[in-house]
């Protein structure tokens, strides 16, 4: 899952991501108004660390612009002032969620993977198709009752396929979702052909059906009636 941190303070931001990529997260940052704003035009995020007191702007217009363009990424507003007034007002302009500084980075980490939950996939810890069963708390993936055994680019790939299951996802998405803002730095695909390959290879030999299907000329499709 993929995260973008608006945050001014360099201390802070830096433990942010050092913590949050421990925790299998691949983070983006941007330390101004103007960078998040246009980070969040370019590109898309599982969820959104929102600082309010940026040095030229204020966060809570950073969310508004994002609701107004009908983006619905979950949006964690980080604010220094435990102001009641600044909680109702991002609350109300649709954040999911609130922390105020400071905080522990281990409650930070909860809530980003609880509002991913209620975002992407309905608020449920545990994701059954039939025999396939995705565990996201433990972030693990059983066939039949047996453990699939994934690299983590597999099972990241696998969760992203079904967050946005039925829907024909395009090899771009999955190569900005497996490798953050870096995806314009591959010239080719074949490093998510290699990851899908053995994905659906260990998937199969598990027994699972073939909910991954390949849309030709256009992406991938987690397919599931
Ligand atoms: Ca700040």
């Amino acid at each position: 899952m993929k995260i973008l941190i608006v945050e001014d303070e360099k201390e802070l931001l830096r433990s942010m991501v050092t913590y949050l990529q421990r925790e299998n997260y691949y983070c983006d940052t941007a330390t101004s108004f103007l960078d998040g704003r246009s980070k969040m035009e370019s590109f898309e995020y599982d969820c959104v660390l929102l600082d309010i007191s940026l040095p030229d702007g204020n966060g809570l217009q950073i969310l508004k612009d994002l609701r107004d363009n009908h983006k619905v990424e979950g949006v964690i507003i980080i604010s220094a002032k435990d102001s009641l007034d600044d909680k109702v007002a991002g609350l109300n302009l649709g954040a999911d969620d609130y922390l105020s500084k400071p905080f522990h980075l281990s409650e930070l980490s909860a809530r980003i993977s609880a509002v991913i939950r209620r975002k992407k996939f309905a608020g449920n810890t545990v994701l059954v198709f039939d025999d396939l069963v995705i565990d996201l708390l433990a972030k693990t993936i059983n066939v039949k009752n047996e453990t699939v055994e994934l690299t983590r680019k597999e099972y990241e790939l696998m969760l992203y396929l079904v967050s946005n299951k039925n829907r024909v996802i395009s090899k771009n998405a999955i190569a900005e979702s497996l490798s953050g803002d870096a995806a314009h730095l591959y010239d080719n695909f074949d490093f998510i052909y290699a990851h899908m390959k053995n994905l659906k290879r260990k998937l199969a030999a598990a027994g699972c059906p073939d909910y991954i299907k390949s849309v030709y000329g256009m992406g991938y499709k987690f397919a599931v009636s």
